[in-house]
């Protein structure tokens, strides 16, 4: 198993975490689209890790990609990890903090802008500031 700088028992990420981040970040959960507090948010300012508080991605990157959840062109570098997901049948990279191992979602590579990127976070994994 990879170490992380932030590593937690499972019993302390459940303390701090709410339910829906717990099940997300440290389970490999999934939002329901369209649902997340942050898919149409558009504000100018910088995105966290809801698990570990490690910066992730700069607003400037955020896109409105239709697909449900927030969507990014690009993540601050060295702050994401990538991995590849084999998981029900179909092959896709996850990405997860490179900080705290919390899963963020998938990168896809169909992105509309010049980086062909699409990174596609669950509203949960992630915290806002301005
Ligand atoms: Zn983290």
């Amino acid at each position: 198993m990879k170490k992380y700088s932030i590593e937690k028992p499972e019993t302390a990420w459940r303390e701090k975490l709410s339910e829906e981040q717990f099940r997300v970040l440290r389970k490999k959960g999934t939002e329901a689209p369209h649902t997340g507090k942050y898919n149409m948010h558009f504000e100018d300012g910088t995105y966290f890790c809801a698990g570990c508080g490690e910066k992730l991605f700069d607003s400037e990157a955020k896109f409105d990609s239709g697909c449900g959840w927030p969507s990014f062109d690009k993540a601050i570098d060295g702050k994401v990890e990538y991995i590849q997901d084999k998981t029900f049948g179909m092959l896709r990279t996850e990405i997860l903090c490179s900080n705290c191992g919390g899963h963020l979602g998938h990168v896809f590579d169909d992105g509309p802008t010049e980086t062909g990127q699409r990174y596609c976070v669950n509203s949960a994994s992630i915290n806002f500031n301005k």
